[in-house]
């Protein structure tokens, strides 16, 4: 009888388990008509944005971007391209020609920005974006070229023209003093200057997510919003300039970098925010901001996991309630490992494996939890920025006074490429929310570089237009 009652307090305690961790991870499993919810408000947002009234308060700032044309094929050149703020830094000589045969022919280098030079003093950062561009000169031997330079700078700028940007705020891992509030264009010709060994045209800064449209445009004239899932979220479209009440002129249309990662950051998405976002938010370098990104994008879909496994364990369901110093360090799930976890084809024996690479030993049932973990939270990203998405091109078609409305999306993101399930459950949230649109995925090839020189190419062509 006595062993009968273990057996029954061992069950008992199982299940208790099980439900403890399946209530814990309900708050993430979000119904269709929440993620409706979500869509409604972020169409909002996207107001707000627009509108001179609203526009300085509004979190999604739905910035300007004076690109007012997908490619048509004409540009041609050789272009120096930056790209900065994703995965890795690189500098790019982009080589386009027009006509019949018309190609993009690009050479990068990656460069390690380090984390004191991220986070050290905005003078520094510039210097060593210079640095980096004269090795490239050197390597590429063309130091005496002065070619014009198309600058993709992945935060939140507020352009007055294709050449003038100036930093709202610093997002993803970036924390450089002085920078905020000034033109990184004339940060960036300020630290040529002071280098006095070659000279380059900034012609124009760019937002990856223009990049990525304007790059997937040049295949694919359909193609009029691009998103970025990576390391941080975003999307920009093509907005019919009326709307844009702080640019002026009624014709036409302008890319509008919308800048959803703020999404929330008025408060808007608590109701959804559990307390694992919230210790994500207070943990991070920009605590209040970017609150949707951190809900929805690689830097952080870790981060939340590891919330998530330190409080199963102080309650006991998880490694044996013990918290190893691996668990209490900051950024150990990168993109990378959630989408090995995740993998369909990895078996529990090699979920184990990966955890005890990152130092922690597993039970049997500890990876399962553990794979679970990443598999919900991965699934709200991935339908959040669904619903994000599905606000987007359901504006577009009402804009455009249409009962159906056909389009595709570039992409780019580690996340977005590397996640084994992100991009379809994306897809398919976009789907469901957007039923009278239908929305076609194109993955970009190397956006950032290909669409800042494609985007520098219409701005030194406007420029001759206007001299002449
Ligand atoms: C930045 C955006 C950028 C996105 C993707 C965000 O943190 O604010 O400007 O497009 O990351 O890189
Ligand atoms: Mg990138």
């Amino acid at each position: 009888a006595k062993g009968a009652a273990m057996v029954t307090a061992v069950a008992y305690r199982l299940t208790e388990q099980a439900r403890q961790i399946q209530q814990t991870m309900a708050e993430f499993r979000l119904s269709k008509a929440q993620l409706l919810e979500v869509k409604k408000r972020m169409r909002v947002e996207i107001e707000r944005g627009l509108k001179k009234e609203t526009h300085k308060e509004a979190t999604v700032k739905m910035l300007p971007t004076f690109v007012r044309s997908t490619p048509d094929g004409t540009e041609n050149g050789d272009f120096l391209a930056l790209d900065l703020g994703g995965t890795n830094f690189r500098v790019l000589l982009v080589k386009i020609r027009s006509g019949k045969r018309r190609s993009v022919e690009m050479h990068n280098k990656i460069y390690a920005i380090p984390i004191e030079v991220m986070q050290g003093t905005g003078e520094e950062l510039f210097d060593h974006i210079v640095h980096c561009i004269s090795d490239f000169l050197d390597y590429m031997g063309m130091k005496s070229a002065r070619l014009p330079l198309g600058f993709t700078f992945s935060f939140p700028c507020h352009q007055t023209s294709l050449d003038a940007g100036i930093l709202v705020t610093w997002t993803k891992g970036f924390k450089a003093t002085d920078c905020e509030g000034e033109d990184v264009v004339e940060l960036l010709r300020d630290a040529i200057k002071r280098k006095e060994e070659f000279e380059l045209d900034v012609v124009a800064i760019v937002n990856d997510t223009v990049g990525t449209m304007m790059t997937c445009a040049y295949e694919e004239p359909t193609c009029e919003v691009g998103l970025i899932a990576g390391t941080g979220s975003n999307a920009c479209y093509m907005e019919e300039t009326k709307n844009i009440e702080i640019v002026e002129g009624n014709e036409g249309r302008m890319c509008v970098n919308m800048e959803w990662g703020a999404f929330g950051d008025n408060g808007c998405l608590d109701d959804i925010r559990t307390q694992y976002d919230q210790a994500v938010d207070e943990n991070s370098l920009n605590e209040g901001k970017q609150r949707y990104e951190k809900m929805c994008s690689g830097m952080y879909l870790g981060e939340i996991v590891r919330q998530i496994l330190i409080d199963l364990t102080k309650r006991g369901y998880l490694f044996r309630g013990q918290i190893s110093e691996t668990l209490k360090t900051r950024g150990i799930f990168e993109t990378k490992f959630l989408s090995q976890i995740e993998s369909d084809r990895l078996a529990l024996l090699q979920v184990r494996a990966i955890l005890q690479q990152l130092g922690l030993d597993s039970t049997c049932d500890d990876s399962i939890i553990v794979k679970e973990v990443c598999g919900t939270v991965s699934r709200r990203a991935a339908q959040i920025c669904g619903a994000g998405m599905a606000a987007v091109v359901d504006k577009i078609r009402e804009n455009r006074g249409l009962d159906h409305l056909d389009i595709t999306v570039g992409v780019d993101g580690t996340l977005y490429k590397l996640h084994p399930h992100f991009s379809r459950i994306f897809q398919q949230t976009v789907k469901e929310l957007a039923t009278k649109c239908d929305v076609n995925f194109l993955l970009s090839e190397d956006g950032s570089g290909k669409g800042a020189a494609l985007i520098t190419a219409v701005g030194c062509r406007q420029r001759e237009l206007e001299a002449q």
